[in-house]
């Protein structure tokens, strides 16, 4: 028997639900899908480097000889052979950790949540980059923090900006490594700075990391955390360098923060995936990674090339951007009065997509940025859409 609704339900969510919204980036992503579009408003890790092989084997090779536990509930804090080999590439890294202090989350976005649920309360001072990782201020704002918005240069997070805002806040969440959205790195020199102001100012730094091993030339910059393990959160992800569908990423903290995370995973989702973090650790065992990362790096640099080529033959000469050294990204600023949304119809009426820069605000948005992204798209389809966007650029100018 059906039972009649004679009111229609009046859905009373929590305050916190209310602060939920959907990326823009997502949004624009359900639009871009359409194949006849060149789209580089993703933020997809490119296709061509999944390990489809490799995985296929390791989950034939799991399930035959350890079905009976991979299939089984796990720990919370993960499978700890996997967490060995973290502990011990990020110790061959100059980072002195253990195993027990990483804790394996549903991708490193589940890190953002847990950091976020532990550290923030309402009205906390959490102190981000100008602009930073959308996902971040999303999964920060369900604990309704308050951001403050500290100063970036093309050397990224500026440390001396840091001493006038720093005061009582709870956190700084940094991204040294060719940053989402912009692509920048910081520099050296600014990560001595940082680990010493924080250290100095008693505030926590988080280091998320997820492109860090894709550097087109050369090692990457040494990681803060191996400069203050005991100062400095550090979140890293498989999603890059293998696949983001398995949803595999972790955080490093001193131990009794990352006890503190565990509890809240316990509650979230009790633990990420045994079967996939076995599989990920049967395919990366043995040195996988060392010969399938300079495939990413070179295939990401030659396509980043190629869209900088592309952006210096067709974009006016008063639109700026930067040269990313790593990554997926490159950030662009068109004169002030230009303004990316409004942009962003014309381009899509011409069959481009990008992202444009102002959802990546935490305050006081840049309308006249936006985020290119070239690894998912052919270097002729590269080409053809920077024209595009160049010559409806040039008609605003
Ligand atoms: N941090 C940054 C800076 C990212 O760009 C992303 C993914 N786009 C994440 C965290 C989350 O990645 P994942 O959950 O796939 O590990």
């Amino acid at each position: 028997m059906k039972i009649e609704n004679p009111n229609p339900m009046q859905w009373r969510f929590a305050e916190r639900a209310e602060q939920l919204q959907s990326s823009f980036i997502r949004e624009i992503l359900k639009i871009t899908q359409q194949p006849e579009i060149i789209s580089f408003a993703g933020g997809l890790p490119s296709p061509a480097t999944f390990p489809i092989d490799e995985m296929k084997l390791a989950f034939d090779k799991v399930l035959s000889n350890s079905g009976k536990v991979a299939l089984q509930y796990g720990p919370t804090d993960g499978y700890l052979p996997l967490r060995q080999w973290i502990a011990d590439s990020l110790s061959a890294n100059g980072v002195k950790i253990v195993p027990e202090q990483v804790l394996m989350t549903s991708g490193s976005q589940q890190a953002l949540d847990l950091l976020g649920k532990v550290l923030i309360d309402e009205g906390s001072r959490v102190l981000v980059e100008t602009p930073s990782y959308l996902g971040a201020l999303q999964a920060f704002s369900v604990y309704r923090p308050e951001f403050v918005s500290v100063d970036t240069d093309e050397n990224g997070l500026v440390p001396e900006s840091l001493d006038q805002v720093a005061q009582g806040a709870r956190l700084l969440y940094a991204l040294p490594n060719f940053q989402n959205p912009t692509g920048r790195t910081l520099s050296l020199e600014r990560r001595h700075q940082l680990v010493e102001t924080c250290a100095r100012l008693g505030l926590p730094l988080i280091e998320d990391d997820p492109y860090g091993a894709l550097s087109y030339k050369g090692a990457p910059l040494p990681k803060m955390v191996a400069m203050n393990p005991d100062g400095v959160i550090y979140m890293g992800s498989f999603s890059k360098v293998l696949t983001p569908g398995i949803r595999l990423g972790y955080v490093v903290a001193p131990l009794p923060l990352v006890r503190r995370l565990e509890l809240a995973k316990q509650a979230a989702d009790l633990h990420t995936s045994q079967l996939t973090q076995m599989v990920v650790h049967e395919v990366i065992k043995d040195g996988f990674l060392d010969r399938h990362i300079p495939q990413i790096r070179s295939l990401y640099g030659d396509q980043c090339q190629c869209m900088l080529d592309a952006m210096a033959q067709h974009f006016p000469s008063s639109v700026t951007w930067t040269k990313p050294e790593g990554g997926m990204f490159i950030w662009v600023t068109l004169p002030k009065h230009i303004n990316a949304m409004a942009l962003l119809d014309e381009a899509i009426a011409n069959k481009v997509a990008f992202v444009p820069g102002s959802p990546f605000y935490a305050n006081a948005p840049e309308t006249n940025t936006l985020r290119l992204s070239f690894v998912t798209v052919s270097p002729e389809r590269i080409r053809t859409g920077i024209e595009i966007l160049g010559k409806l650029i040039a008609a605003k100018i």
